[in-house]
């Protein structure tokens, strides 16, 4: 499917729905990396002769506002987006302040091939996160086109995510570059991975991490857990884990899915050692313990020599990976080392011609901490999208245009 390159837009009025929920601080860009990731569909419509109209959501501003009354909705404006945009297309941008204005309707019907206009926050109005039809309907005319770009809101079934496809024609609606290269990556991972298959599944918690396991003991060969999730696994299995990271309200679920895995022929890989600390802190002493015998008093805040020796092993005989989650408290320099030898070996077993997806947010941030992330086949813009994928969930934001 290459409905979006064929497409000439010379004419055409592009409305573009793109992920510019990107960290601002002090009115400034900080990461302008999803803005980037957009710019290749924005230039191609451009060039065809295109115009374009953006929208995006910011942050949750009337849920925010209404817990913090201190802040208004000018604390979520998409303002500086703008300013950031211009620089990068080397043009003006019209920035409508109130997408459902008149002033957007006209500006929208005025726009001359080359121009681009970018919509204040969707999300200052309700019925956006509601889905709601009217509202859908109204930005829909804005635009003779439809092209969805933002995977990162792909598992909300939003106005301008979903619901908008409907005011399409198949023809007038379709995915934008940066989309369907997520599609296309993620499906290649869960629906055509060449084996071994290892999913490396990492971060704080176990609950946050059950779906997206279940569902790939169907699909992976080898599953390796890490990080702070690791220690449930450990204490119901009955060990001593000290003061580690434990959910113990999951230590029945970590049974249930190791024999799960049992039943089905995974191989499950905990960490057989762990780096501990005697506090939670940059600073702390650290010395090294099996993950049998961690002593009171002390946490396992990264995996330890073995576990990376042996999980390298399994990644480096993969030829397709999945990445979501740090092996430890990798934002600390003394807790990083498990994560980086993990970003070694999935960069090895790339260059060895092993296709790796690395997914959710703080793998992503890792890869591109450590320089990684041109050394990997995909790195994915899409926290929640991406794990809801593997979850094996159907995203709103595909469907509405796959269908
Ligand atoms: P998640 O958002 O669930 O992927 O979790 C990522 C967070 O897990 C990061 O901020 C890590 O610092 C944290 N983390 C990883 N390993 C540990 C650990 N052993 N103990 C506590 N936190 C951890």
């Amino acid at each position: 499917m290459n409905q979006f390159n064929d497409f000439n837009f010379s004419g055409k009025r592009a409305l573009i729905r793109v992920d510019f929920n990107v960290p601002i601080k002090d009115g400034k860009i900080t990461d302008g990396t999803r803005i980037n990731a957009a710019l290749p569909t924005i230039e191609k419509v451009l060039k065809d002769g295109g115009s374009v109209i953006l929208m995006s959501h910011w942050g949750r501003p009337l849920k925010d506002i209404e817990k913090k009354p201190h802040l208004t909705l000018a604390d979520f404006t998409l303002a500086p987006v703008a300013v950031y945009l211009a620089e990068k297309l080397g043009k003006p941008i019209t920035f409508i302040a109130d997408c459902m204005s008149e002033e957007a309707s006209q500006k929208a019907a005025s726009l001359k091939p080359g121009e681009v206009m970018l919509l204040e926050n969707l999300r200052y109005y309700k019925q956006e996160e509601k889905g709601d039809r009217d509202f859908a309907e109204k930005l829909s005319k804005l635009g003779d086109v439809y092209i969805n770009d933002a995977f990162g809101t792909a598992h909300r079934a939003h106005a301008s995510t979903a619901i908008i496809a409907d005011f399409f024609s198949s023809d007038k609606k379709m995915f934008g570059y940066l989309m369907e290269n997520e599609v296309k990556a993620a499906e290649q991972v869960l629906h055509n991975a060449q084996r071994p298959f290892t999913a490396i599944i990492g971060g704080a918690k176990v609950s946050d991490k059950i779906l997206i396991i279940e569902n790939l003991l169907e699909k992976a060969t080898d599953i390796i857990i890490g990080g702070g999730m690791a220690y449930t696994f450990f204490k119901a299995k009955g060990c001593h884990i000290g003061n580690s990271l434990c959910e113990d309200d999951r230590l029945e679920t970590a049974s249930n899915l190791l024999q799960k895995a049992a039943e089905k022929g995974v191989s499950i890989h905990l960490p057989s050692d762990s780096i501990i600390a005697d506090k939670f802190d940059a600073q702390a002493n650290t010395s090294s313990a099996n993950n049998t015998e961690i002593p009171e008093g002390w946490m396992g805040l990264d995996v330890g020599q073995i576990a990376c020796d042996t999980f390298s092993k399994v990644i480096r005989n993969s030829k397709t990976i999945l990445w979501n989650g740090p092996m430890g408290v990798f934002e600390m320099e003394k807790f990083q080392h498990g994560t980086k030898c993990i970003a070694d070996a999935v960069t090895d077993a790339t260059a060895d011609g092993a296709f790796s997806l690395v997914g959710g947010g703080d793998s992503v941030a890792a890869v591109n901490k450590f320089g990684y992330a041109n050394k990997v086949s995909y790195v994915s813009t899409g926290g929640g999208a991406m794990l809801e994928f593997f979850e094996g969930k159907v995203l709103p934001g595909i469907a509405a245009i796959k269908q």
